[in-house]
């Protein structure tokens, strides 16, 4: 087992590829807390104690900092400490440029920006006085190459590749690794709302000819939380079939 002990967080676990990735994360031996602001992360912390392992579920608001020292809390307290965060919680809100509402531009900065630093803010000072953390955050290739009609989004996933850059060199020397993951077009219900013409488009462009599945972005989420990944810090890594050359 990769995780045996760990004790990890996920944030945005209730469905999708945080779901996929606490599934994982418990078959492999980690202690999980999924914090989700649905309480359908309920139904994964079930099916995780359904295959014997040990999981629970902390509702949590990113954009709230209150709800991340809570979280942060709740986490030591129910496990001892916390040695893997994942900041996977995300939004979109899209539109073209001309017609971005401020308060969905604000919204999708709230939650995939602000978030992120947010309950890392709250985990990290638990990880220095360990002397040991992982931290993986959710960027996205929309962060790295932009994408239309994402001008929101694109903003928080370059920013989440920024912060994650600079928390690798404040943090490297404490023990703590901080890493991103760039999904390319994953199937979820992220990508629900995406017409079935772009999706093909993509499918199209890959030279995988598929979309990625949730499994495909949680293994890698698996590999930079695990020991085969310590001298891994401040990398990007894309997950995308080849999408983006
Ligand atoms: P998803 O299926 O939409 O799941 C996201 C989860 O985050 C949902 O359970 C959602 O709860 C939760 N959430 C939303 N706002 C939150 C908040 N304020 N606090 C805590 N939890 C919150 O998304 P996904 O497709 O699995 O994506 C996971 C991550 O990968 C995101 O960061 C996304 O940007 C990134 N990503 C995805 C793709 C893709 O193609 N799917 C590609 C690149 C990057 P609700 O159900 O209440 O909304």
């Amino acid at each position: 087992m990769r995780l045996a002990g760990k004790v990890a967080i996920i944030t945005g676990a209730g469905r999708g590829i945080g779901r996929e990735a606490a599934l994982l994360f418990a078959r492999e031996g980690a202690k999980v807390i999924l914090a989700d602001v649905d309480p359908q992360a309920e139904k994964v912390v079930l099916e995780i104690q359904g295959f014997g392992g040990e999981a629970t579920f902390v509702r949590s608001d990113v954009t709230n900092r209150e709800s991340c020292v809570a979280l942060a809390d709740a986490a030591a307290e129910t496990f001892g400490r916390i040695d893997v965060l994942v900041n996977n919680a995300g939004i979109t809100r899209d539109a073209q440029l001309i017609k971005l509402s401020e308060s969905d531009f604000d919204r999708v900065i709230g939650v995939n920006l602000k978030g992120t630093f947010n309950v890392t803010q709250a985990v990290a000072p638990r990880m220095i006085e360990q002397g040991s953390g992982r931290i993986i955050n959710v960027s996205s290739v929309v962060g790295l190459y932009g994408n239309f009609g994402q001008t929101n989004y694109a903003a928080t996933k370059a920013g989440v590749i920024g912060m994650t850059k600079v928390w690798a060199r404040e943090l490297g020397r404490k023990g703590i690794t901080v890493n991103a993951v760039a999904p390319g077009f994953i199937q979820t219900e992220m990508t629900e709302s995406v017409p079935e013409k772009v999706l093909e488009l993509m499918r199209g462009r890959t030279p995988m000819g598929r979309l990625g599945t949730a499994r495909d972005v949680a293994n890698i989420y698996l590999f930079l939380a695990s020991d085969d990944a310590a001298y891994v810090n401040g990398a990007v890594v894309c997950v995308d079939g080849g999408l983006i050359p």
